[in-house]
Order: C-alpha cells, then structure tokens, then sequence
C-alpha cells in the first residue's frame, strides 16, 4: 500500500475524551471513528488489524477441529423464551419488534441458536463429538460503555459450541479450547492467564477466564508468579488426544490463579509470600462447561449405543476478538504509538523515503516495495512529500513493527537502514540482505494475502 492512496485519517491531538492508553492510541492512529456510545466504525487500519487477529483465531479453532459457521445477528425472542433467559438477562439485551410486531433481539451470545441448529439436525451419537463456532457481532447494551472497543456495545466475538455425548467427552472440548486458546493468545504476542472464573448468567460448574495483565484491566486478579514462566511455545499437540490436553490444562491451571469473584484470601496465602500477586488484568476469553443446562431446556437429544434419548453434554468458549485489539495495544506501545506484535501488525515493514522525488531514492523504495510484495508481504510506503521527521512520527504511531528508510546518503554506501520498532536500533543493510532479514524474521508469523 502506498501512503498517498491509503486511508489513514491520524489525529495530530490526543483525544480528550479517551482515558486510557489503547483507546487513545487507536483513535490517533486512525483506526476506529466512534459513531454513538459503545459503538464504532472500523477505519482502513483497524479494520486490518481486526482481520488479522480474526483469521488467527479461525486458524487455530480450524486446528483443534472445530467447525466455523455464520449465525445472524437477529434473533427471534421465542428461542430465549425456550430456554428460560428471555426475561432473566436483563437490560444488556437490545430488544425490538419487527413491523408484525414479533419479538426480536441483537444476538448477545448464542447458546440458544446453537442449540437449535443441533437438535434440528443432529439424531445420532455417532455424529459426536461436534464442536461449531461463528465469529460474529453481538450487542450488549453495556450501562457504562467505556475504553474504546474494549467495552463497548457493539462487539466482536468468536464464540463456539460444543456437544458431547458424555461429561467425560464435553470436559475434553473444554480442555481442548483451553489448549487452543493458550495457542492462539501466545500467535498475538500476548501472554493470556488463564483464570477459575465465575460463571455468571450462561450458568454452569467449570469455568476459565483467559486475563492479560495490565494496569488499565477493570478485573482485580490473584495469582501466583509462577504462572507468568509458563508458555505453550512450539509444542506439538494432538488435540483428539484426552490425556495430552488434560496434561496441558493441569499444567496452565495448577497454581493459584483467580479473578475477584472467586478469590479465595485463605487459599492465596498458602503461596510462598513472594510469589503472591495481586494486579489488574483484561479478559480477552472465557470457557465454560454447563453440562445439560440447555439440550434439557430445549430438548436437546440424540439417541446413545443403546437406542435411548440423552440430552447432549455442553460448553460455550468465547474469545473477544475486537476488544483484543485494546489489550494488545495496552501490553505493545510505548510514548511515541503502537508497537504491533509481528503476528498481527496491519503491515509488516513501512518504507520511508527521505527525498521524495529523487530519482535514485524513488526508484530504490519502488525496487524494494516491490520485491516485499513479491514475497507475499504487504509494505506500507510511505511516499509523500513530507518531512522525514513527520514521516518518522507517523509509522511509529501506526505501530508498523519493521521500518527501512530509504536515502540519499545511504544509497551512495548502497544500504538501507533497518529499524526495529520495539527496541529503536537500526542497522544498515543491502537491499538483498534487508529482504532477507525480513523474511527471517516473519518466517515463524505466517502471513496469508487477502485481507
Ligand atoms: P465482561 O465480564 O468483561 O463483561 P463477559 O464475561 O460478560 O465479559 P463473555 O460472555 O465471557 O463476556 O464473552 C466472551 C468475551 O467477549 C469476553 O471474554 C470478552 O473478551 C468479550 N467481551 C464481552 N463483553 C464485551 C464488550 N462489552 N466489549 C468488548 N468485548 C467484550
Ligand atoms: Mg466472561
């Protein structure tokens, strides 16, 4: 993408509205346009980012088996009268009535069109284990929209289904969205916690919450240090595998690890002195089991080996894919702007020209943005007429993780000067070698085309 074509409306004033780092840095950036309260348009840029972290999360759902769909955001309230959560969920849920005056709502969740899709279709336990998920909008009617898209109304969110035949079977779907998100969290460059958790109005008995530390998170967390040394890293994992996935969640939920709703201040104090924490953290996802709570509500069945009718065993996990783009930012930036992870930057390299307009300079950016697209990468080029400086303040805001600048006095010496976002250092290299070292270090942050 060249600078001068795109659409990247960066705001020179820092928002007085905004009062917390991400949603500061997302509004300058040009990367969402509030248009009423707790909702928001997704500018060019943000846009992006919201693509890429979304594809990351299909890719790893699509790894763990689970089978992606597409649910409408409109539902008929008749289902929520089925299952008993019509008149209980409250004021969140936005309720209207189509011209024939039927009950309608804007999906907050969708346990019940889930469950109607299974029992609809579904006859056998052969069929079993089925897990199916949408990432799709969902509206909350939030009292106090707050932080940019990290609470807002209108929202993002990956959210799954699973449906087993026994207990047994439904705590391994879980297990295996535990593992699954450990993975897809880590692919962001974020350090996701998982937590016991509350269950709140979806019900149920087994509950995680996936927290990422910072100061700005609105729940108060407990946990043992110990916890902050694990990774999932390069693993291999068989996710059909009961025992392999068991072993993981053991691994990740053994030590002391808890939101405010169930801290347990006797429990905690068990924990060597030292390693106690007490911070704020960000929920970016949720698992639940809940067992039959709605294949009995709704009747839910399928026959077992033995020709009898068994409601079917159940969870929901849900990742919140627009308000990861807040916590990412919360956990990547620095004064000058957004420091993306390498897995989901909107561009992998920015491309500075410090002579606009001179033959040599032009046609090295050019040669280089095109070799960058060769390699299935997508360059941001900044070729405008402006100062350097101007140039510079732009991409560190953006957040582009990798820079190369392009100019006269370098070209003479025949380099380029590379420049890492994160720790500020540059080097100079050929063109050749620029390539190459972008290549290296993209080659473990998988990049498909077409976003
Ligand atoms: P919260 O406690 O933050 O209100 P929740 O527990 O009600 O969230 P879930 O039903 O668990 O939310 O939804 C799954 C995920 O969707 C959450 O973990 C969170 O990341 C995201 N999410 C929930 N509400 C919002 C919101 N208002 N804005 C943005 N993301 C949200
Ligand atoms: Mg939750």
């Amino acid at each position: 993408m060249r600078l001068s074509r795109y659409f990247l409306p960066v705001l020179k004033e820092t928002p007085a509205d905004a009062q917390i780092v991400s949603h500061r840095l997302m509004l300058r950036a040009g990367m969402i346009k509030q248009t009423s309260a707790g909702i928001y348009a997704w500018l060019p840029l943000g846009f992006k980012v919201l693509r890429k972290i979304e594809n990351i999360v299909h890719d790893e759902q699509i790894k763990a088996g689970h089978i992606p769909m597409q649910m409408p955001t409109l539902q008929s309230a008749d289902l929520w009268r089925e299952s008993g959560r019509y008149d209980g969920y409250g004021q969140e849920m936005l309720r209207m009535q189509d011209r024939h005056e039927r009950d309608m709502l804007f999906s907050p969740t969708a346990e019940e069109l889930f469950t109607d899709i299974f029992r609809s279709y579904v006859r056998s336990y052969k069929d079993l284990p089925l897990t199916l998920y949408q990432i799709q909008w969902k509206f909350r009617d939030e009292i106090r929209p707050r932080f940019g898209v990290m609470r807002g109304r209108e929202f993002y969110m990956k959210d799954g289904y699973n449906f087993d035949l026994t207990k047994e079977d439904a705590l391994h779907a879980y297990n295996r969205h535990l593992v699954s998100y450990l993975r897809t969290y880590e692919r962001m460059g974020l350090q996701a916690i998982p937590m016991r958790a509350d269950s709140g109005p979806i019900g149920g008995d087994d509950t995680h919450e996936f927290l990422v530390l910072a100061d700005t998170g609105e729940s108060e967390v407990f946990y043992d240090s110990e916890i902050t040394d694990l990774t999932f890293g390069d693993r291999e994992i068989d996710f059909a595998d009961k025992a392999q996935c068991q072993a993981v969640l053991e691994e990740f939920t053994s030590r002391y690890a808890r939101t405010d709703e169930t801290h347990d201040e006797a429990i905690f104090n068990e924990v060597p002195e030292e390693r106690r924490r007490v911070a704020r953290g960000i929920e970016v996802g949720q698992i639940f089991y809940f067992g039959t709570k709605y294949s009995d509500a709704m009747n839910a069945t399928v026959q077992d080996a033995e020709g009898n009718k068994v409601p079917v065993h159940m969870g929901s996990h849900g990742i919140g894919v627009s308000r990861l783009l807040g916590a990412i930012i919360e956990a990547n930036h620095d004064d000058n702007g957004i420091i993306w992870p390498e897995g989901v930057t909107p561009f992998h390299v920015g491309i500075v020209n410090l002579k606009q307009g001179d033959e040599a300079t032009d046609g090295a950016c050019e040669q280089l943005y095109a070799a960058l697209e060769a390699e299935g990468f997508e360059p941001l080029y900044d070729d405008r007429k402006d100062r350097a400086g101007a140039k510079f303040a732009t991409m560190d805001l953006i957040g582009l993780p990798w820079r190369v600048t392009v100019g006269p006095r370098g070209l003479e010496k025949g380099v380029l000067e590379l420049t890492c976002r994160r720790t500020g250092e540059s080097v100079e290299l050929s063109m050749e070698d620029t390539i190459a070292r972008i290549k290296e270090i993209y080659a473990k942050h998988p990049h498909p085309k077409g976003l």
